[in-house]
């Protein structure tokens, strides 16, 4: 008996227990860096002489591992495999596959502070946000194997006299994950699995700075007894690979998570046909986010700028749902300008394997060089009020940054940054407040801080975005509590960790039999 889902507990690194695994866990890390990692098709192992060096975002000297990277001729080979393996695994029992998930999330949750600790090496995760990642790594293998259980027989419909009529979800086919750096566990494995445990098969290609997580992840999928062809790594260039991959006539369906750019480009090669296929491609899209905090002047201006600090700042503002505006009613404007100010100049940023470390690298030199050019975009449209300098001779090290005074229009103000920059702008009153943040073309999370109750109801209606939340931050949807995922240009409003999330891999089959 399935016991019911609750998400996994944060770990509280002041228990000196935890503390002590967490650095027993990255000596683990350290002790297995720079390891080769294979490509895997069809539970084949395969090593390319070309591979994917992953470094440490804090050092980059250091190089996390290796991983085989795939050509055009492998990911066909991976595909076929794909296809084979369709045919019995969307016939194994949902209840068979669901267990496979569950497995793989007590593996995980052994061994926990590994996985967080390897996440705070490759993707330069703080303590509090790697054990934040996998959390949501193990929910999602928690969740979506439930939720299997759930939709498997279908759905009651209506039947007359001598008429036997149901309603059932089957399985779609082939699908491409294609997965984020910035939760390099917890999307990675969300995203797969609840493409699997619907019934299909698929090729993952994971981030190219962050595979070795991803090789990890499928190691613990073979342990929990996946069969072979079912989940099949190819890591590779987005431009060789991933187009190949989009483009291929036995793709059925697409999971995307990554930039908006990135996302539209999918978006319209997918909708070509190519010769030999017989379906429309479906594509589940979760893109960008240029999200915001309104503050009304009734509310509790403590929480208001912590809530905007932690929303900007944690992981760098490498979020999709990070706070990237602020828009403040104008009577409160200075005193939670100058509140956030305080808050950031209080952060640490520096080498995230230090428990104490609230900010560690962004994830590149490609973020690095894109951010600090925002930064200096934003000197020129407002006030810098905080940060604004970065540095990237051992890792990729920005400090958290404020810009003020920022007409609603200007650039910071509107375009999706992915780093620790967050931009102010006053409102006259909360109706204006919430035009302001309205107007984005992203529509992924928002927060609201007020004591007001009709103005909690205004935003309610108002505030269009997939994810609003009221007197807290904006970042940290739980899997199974706030089902997460935007409109408009932050994709396709897919709700991970929804209740129809698994519903989007599968099709719907009506049987009418006369008896
Ligand atoms: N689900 C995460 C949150 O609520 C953000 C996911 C993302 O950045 O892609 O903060």
């Amino acid at each position: 008996m399935v016991q019911p889902y609750k998400h996994e507990p944060f770990t509280d690194f002041t228990v000196e227990e935890n503390r002590l695994a967490y650095l027993k866990a990255l000596e683990t890390v350290e002790g297995y860096l720079g390891q080769d990692y294979d490509l895997v098709i069809g539970g084949e192992r395969i090593a390319t002489d070309d591979k994917i060096i992953s470094y440490n975002p804090a050092n980059k000297e250091e190089v996390i591992g290796r991983v085989s990277k795939a050509s055009q001729e492998l990911a066909e080979k991976a595909m076929q495999a794909a296809v084979g393996a369709f045919k019995t695994w969307k016939k194994t029992k949902p209840e068979v596959r669901a267990d496979v998930l569950f497995k793989a999330a007590t593996i995980i949750r052994r061994r926990k502070h590994e996985f967080s600790a390897l996440l705070t090496k490759e993707a330069g995760k703080p303590w509090r946000e790697a054990d934040a990642d996998t959390a949501e790594a193990i929910d999602f293998l928690e969740y979506y194997g439930r939720q299997m259980l759930t939709v498997k027989d279908g759905v009651p419909v209506q039947s007359r006299p001598n008429e036997f009529n149901r309603y059932n979800y089957i399985p779609l086919g082939v699908g491409i994950i294609i997965s984020p750096w910035n939760f390099p566990l917890a999307i990675m494995a969300g995203t797969t699995v609840a493409a699997i445990v619907a019934g299909n098969t698929v090729l993952l290609k994971p981030a190219s700075t962050t595979p070795i997580v991803a090789a990890k992840f499928v190691e613990v999928m073979e342990e929990a007894g996946l069969p072979k062809g079912v989940l099949n790594f190819v890591p590779g260039s987005g431009a060789e690979v991933g187009d190949y991959l989009v483009d291929h006539k036995d793709t059925r369906f697409i999971s995307f998570t990554g930039s908006r750019d990135v996302g539209l480009r999918i978006f319209e090669r997918s909708s070509k046909l190519n010769p030999g296929q017989v379906w429309m491609k479906r594509l589940i899209a979760e893109m960008g986010g240029k999200d915001t905090i309104v503050v009304d002047s009734e509310a509790d201006l403590e929480l208001a700028a912590q809530s905007i600090a932690a929303g900007a700042f944690g992981f760098s503002g490498q979020k999709c749902s990070a706070c990237s505006r602020a828009v403040i009613v104008e009577d409160v404007y200075d005193q939670v300008l100058n509140r956030v100010v305080e808050l950031t100049n209080q952060l640490t940023v520096g080498d995230p394997t230090e428990q104490g470390t609230f900010m560690g690298p962004v994830n590149d030199n490609n973020a690095f060089k894109k951010i600090m050019e925002y930064i200096e975009i934003g000197k020129g449209e407002g006030k810098l009020m905080a940060g604004g300098e970065g540095d990237n001779s051992k890792g990729y090290f920005i400090k958290p940054t404020i810009i003020a005074d920022l007409a609603p229009n200007a650039r910071i103000m509107q375009e999706e940054i992915f780093g620790p920059v967050v931009g102010f702008t006053k409102a006259k009153d909360f109706t204006e407040a919430i035009e302001i943040a309205n107007n984005t073309e992203y529509g992924l999370t928002g927060a609201v801080i007020t004591t007001n109750r009709a103005h909690l109801e205004q935003a309610r209606e108002d505030f269009h975005v997939g994810n609003l939340y009221f007197n807290r931050s904006c970042t940290g949807a739980i899997v199974g509590y706030q089902p997460f995922g935007g409109f408009n240009m932050s994709g396709t409003d897919s709700k991970a960790g929804g209740p129809d999330y698994l519903l989007l891999h599968m099709q719907a089959k009506t049987t009418s039999e006369m008896y």
